[in-house]
């Protein structure tokens, strides 16, 4: 059993077999044909069940025979031109190589004493990021596991810089006067943030969005107003720059001035509208973001990175202490003192992956441009999407994209029943994925069920959307013609 371990005396089992498994994967990338199966669970599940984990094949190519019968055949491609369901990218192939380096030097990034040089090339990344922002000298962060963890870090420093006894602050004296503005299009970690941060249940005040769903912030300053007049304490407002949604992006500068009047914590969720740092032609979309106390950014959805990589970015690195405990045997007070540089500091996590190898060795391969065009090729698309839609008697399209998303829903002009559109809309989606020919997501809007369109994939095509529009009246036509059939 020893010669499956990795070390001096198996580096040829170790390339025979990673490389096996790339030759499995790349066969299979070169050859779907179609973003999913259209498996079902029922299906499935036998397959998975019916393996005994007591009884292991002790051979690599059973196994990887095995995962095709299990995994690969079925999974979801997001590499494929026609997945435009969530905010999951096609990966490049340098991040793709920094997780197999990652993976097998299995840094961890808690501590100096784990890393090394990987802490060293985490904080150059960090500093890289805060310096696209523009955060200032005094910037830091950290990389996390994902934007719903940056957000809950981002959230526990501002509660912790909202405590009681601070200037201004002395109405703070219980976490249940504490209050979060975020937009009603905001992402729903926030509000999982204030449960677990503590903070009572109505303590995220959801601000109404304009037609173009971004935060009306004639209603932020009316709510601030109130929590003060109140005697409740603002903590933070959370401006979402690329809603989940509709991509979005709240008025940056106006927010940061009502932030500042009122002393309040500014944390800008960028998790989707990051890409736009490296963008090469729409970088000015998110102006203002330099002037936020925390961001969060998800190199996993616009930067082409595979899941995980994910930053929390601060203005002031001495905010960073409220996530500080020290232990005797992993980060002890002393290391401060000797400037040992120990992420653990930093971090909500302990044990933690060397993500950030993977950016690293994207940016130094393709450079921040290349990222940066790819996310504006599809910006782009999504303006050809949206060309498309409202000049499409089918359907209705409901905002004009700022980044890469649509939201649309099939509108046929025989039928007026918005319930009964509703259903139709909703048969399409799941007739689609049942088919396997495309995978397209849902929300809803106002009450009703749209279809959602995310494009991170820059070879997607116009063809391509149209062919999926295409498909998704047929499935519902279908439905309604159905129905019909029903009720004669
Ligand atoms: C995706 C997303 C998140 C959550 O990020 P994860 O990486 O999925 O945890 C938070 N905010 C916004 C706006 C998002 O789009």
């Amino acid at each position: 059993m020893r010669s499956h371990l990795l070390n001096d005396t198996t580096a040829e089992h170790y390339r025979r077999s990673v490389t096996e498994g790339i030759e499995r994967v790349a066969a299979k990338l070169a050859t779907t044909s179609r973003p999913f199966t259209g498996v079902t669970v029922d299906a499935l599940s036998p397959r998975i069940d019916e393996i005994d984990l007591d009884r292991p094949l002790y051979d690599t190519a059973a196994v990887l025979d095995e995962l095709e019968d299990v995994y690969l055949r079925d999974a979801v491609y997001f590499h494929h031109p026609r997945y435009l369901a969530h905010l999951n990218c096609p990966v490049v192939i340098p991040a793709v190589l920094g997780e197999a380096i990652l993976s097998a030097v299995n840094s961890s990034l808690d501590t100096w004493d784990q890393s090394a040089g990987g802490t060293l090339i985490e904080r150059k990344l960090v500093d890289w990021t805060t310096a696209r922002i523009g955060l200032g000298e005094n910037a830091d962060g950290v990389f996390t596991s994902g934007g719903t963890q940056s957000n809950l870090q981002a959230l526990l420093l501002a509660r912790e810089e909202a405590k009681p006894g601070r200037p201004g602050r002395e109405a703070a004296d219980s976490f249940s006067k504490l209050r979060v503005f975020a937009s009603e299009a905001s992402h729903f970690s926030v509000k999982k943030s204030a449960k677990l941060l503590g903070l009572s249940q109505d303590a995220v005040v959801s601000i109404p969005v304009g037609a173009d769903k971004r935060m009306r912030t004639v209603a932020l300053a009316q709510e601030l107003e109130r929590c003060e007049r109140d005697g409740l304490v603002p903590m933070a407002v959370v401006a979402t720059a690329g809603t989940t949604d509709f991509g979005s992006i709240d008025p940056l500068p106006e927010i940061a001035e009502l932030c500042e009047r009122y002393g309040v914590w500014m944390h800008v969720d960028a998790a989707y509208g990051c890409g736009l740092l490296a963008s090469v032609k729409y970088r000015d979309r998110i102006d203002g973001i330099e002037r936020a106390d925390s961001v969060t950014v998800d190199y996993h959805k616009s930067f082409f990175q595979p899941v995980s990589s994910s930053a929390v970015l601060v203005r002031d690195a001495t905010t960073l202490r409220h996530a500080t405990y020290h232990a005797e045997y992993l980060n002890p007070r002393r290391m401060v003192q000797e400037r040992i540089p120990n992420q653990v500091d930093k971090s909500l996590q302990t044990t933690r992956r060397f993500d950030a190898l993977k950016l690293w060795m994207t940016l130094r391969v393709m450079g921040a441009d290349g990222i940066g065009q790819l996310f504006d090729e599809v910006c782009d698309l999504a303006v050809e999407g949206w060309n498309l839609l409202a000049a499409d008697p089918r359907f209705d399209v409901v905002v004009e994209p700022t980044l890469s998303t649509l939201v649309f829903r099939w509108i046929p002009a025989a039928v007026t029943d918005p319930a009964e559109i509703d259903r139709a809309n909703l048969y399409a989606r799941k007739a689609l994925f049942a088919s396997g020919d495309a995978v397209v997501a849902g929300t809803k809007v106002d009450g009703r069920h749209y279809l959602k369109f995310t494009l991170l994939n820059p070879e997607t095509t116009t063809a391509d959307m149209a062919a999926v529009l295409d498909l998704i009246a047929g499935h519902a036509e279908q439905y309604l013609g159905e129905s019909l059939d029903r009720a004669s």
